[in-house]
């Protein structure tokens, strides 16, 4: 299921304009990883990609006094898609919250509409030795697709702080934040977590807290109205608390999870660890079908190894293997990637977050250019 074939735009224009952003930390390693990738995927389609750098996070604030420039919005919402790094990082944190570098990822995704946010986990059988599953639950893989709300929820709500007088008299200081959704914000999310069901092994999770929030029981009824236009998809239901378990015990089981804003984040955090490594999860960003998708790898900056060439670049590769399939509408280019990226974890490649501990093959210890450069190989 491509973004551009449930709208109009079908790879008309031979030039496809990609805008890249780089950000912070290990953020411009991995994204000059992958516009090798796309290099080479353009000579081998035969198809004219351009490359715009904008910039984006700490790296903006440090240019131009803001984490996102308006100039980097205008070039985002104007590219045929956008691909991104990371942002964030030690220099930045003790700036006030909207001039922090993650008050950008909130504010480009909301600008450019991205409310449905696809996350493909999978632990393929050549890293089992990576996984801290134990063996028996490792063998029997993972192949998952976390379809996160990605523009409503707790991270856009109401928030704030106040000073309170408690009834003892004493004066303490208060906070909250805002769970609010709409069943236009469920619906729109959920149909794509239908769709990508129908395209997949029929099976949808709902993951949500509706023992305790009336936000996830709205969640719960409008999921269960849609699901009636799907009859063949098998839907399930299960509070996020059990889910987070159950993704341990059984990853295997997990074929499509539908989850709020927050509860993908941290299910997508724990099934990146499963699958071997952060530095593998990329992920999909879409909105209205003819406005461009924006692509980037689930993990952050990594300031802890940032400028030493040790990032894995896997992630990133293959959120641009989601572009080419999402965006420029070229399957078997992102195929292409994705069976690259493939053999080369089979060949035994590893970057240093991949543990090889255990493995029963012969490994190649390689850095960010050596993982690409592998990939490249595969690809050519
Ligand atoms: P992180 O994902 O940056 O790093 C967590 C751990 O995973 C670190 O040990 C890191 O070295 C490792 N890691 C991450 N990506 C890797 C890769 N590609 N290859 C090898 N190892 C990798 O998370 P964090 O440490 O919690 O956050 C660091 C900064 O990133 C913070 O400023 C945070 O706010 C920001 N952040 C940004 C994003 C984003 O840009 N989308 C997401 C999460 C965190």
């Amino acid at each position: 299921m491509s973004n551009s074939s449930t709208g109009t735009k079908q790879n008309q224009r031979s030039t496809q304009h990609i805008v890249l952003l780089p950000g912070d930390g290990i953020g411009p390693e991995v994204i000059n990883s992958a516009r090798q990738v796309l290099q080479a995927c353009a000579q081998k389609y035969n198809v004219t990609l351009t490359f715009t750098e904008a910039a984006i996070g700490g790296a903006a604030y440090d240019r131009c006094g803001h984490p996102l420039p308006q100039a980097t919005v205008d070039q985002c919402c104007a590219a045929d898609a956008v691909l991104m790094g990371a942002v964030g990082g030690p220099a930045w944190d003790k700036l006030e919250r909207q001039l922090r570098p993650e008050s950008a990822l909130l504010g480009i995704r909301q600008a450019m509409g991205v409310y449905c946010n696809l996350r493909p986990a999978i632990l393929y059988p050549q890293l089992g030795a990576a996984s801290p599953l134990r063996s028996d639950v490792a063998a029997k893989g993972m192949d998952l697709l976390i379809c996160r709300e990605l523009t409503g929820g707790i991270y856009f709500g109401d928030r704030g702080r106040e000073t309170i007088k408690l009834p003892d008299g004493q004066t303490v200081e208060s906070a909250w934040d805002t769970e609010r959704y709409n069943t236009l914000e469920i619906e729109r999310i959920a149909r794509w977590a239908f769709k990508s069901a129908q395209a997949r092994r029929r099976h949808l999770t709902l993951v949500d807290k509706a023992n305790v929030l009336e936000s996830s029981r709205l969640w719960r009824e409008t999921v269960t109205n849609l699901a009636s236009d799907y009859p063949e998809v098998q839907v399930d239901f299960l509070y996020v608390d059990n889910a987070a378990m159950q993704l341990l015990r059984r990853p295997y089981d997990f074929d499509v999870i539908l989850t709020s804003n927050m509860f993908g984040d941290i299910l997508s955090d724990e099934a990146a660890e499963i699958s071997g490594s952060i530095g593998l999860l990329p992920s999909a960003s879409l909105g209205k079908a003819d406005r461009p998708g924006l692509y980037e790898p689930i993990h952050g900056s990594a300031p802890d190894i940032a400028g030493q060439g040790k990032a894995n670049p896997l992630a990133t590769i293959l959120s641009a293997a989601m572009l080419l399939r999402y965006s420029l509408n070229l399957p078997q280019a992102a195929a292409a990637v994705e069976t690259a990226c493939q053999a080369v974890l089979s060949a035994g490649y590893r970057s240093e977050d991949l543990q090889v501990v255990g493995s029963s093959q012969p490994v190649m210890k390689v850095g960010t250019q050596g993982m690409t450069d592998a990939v490249l190989s595969y690809l050519k």
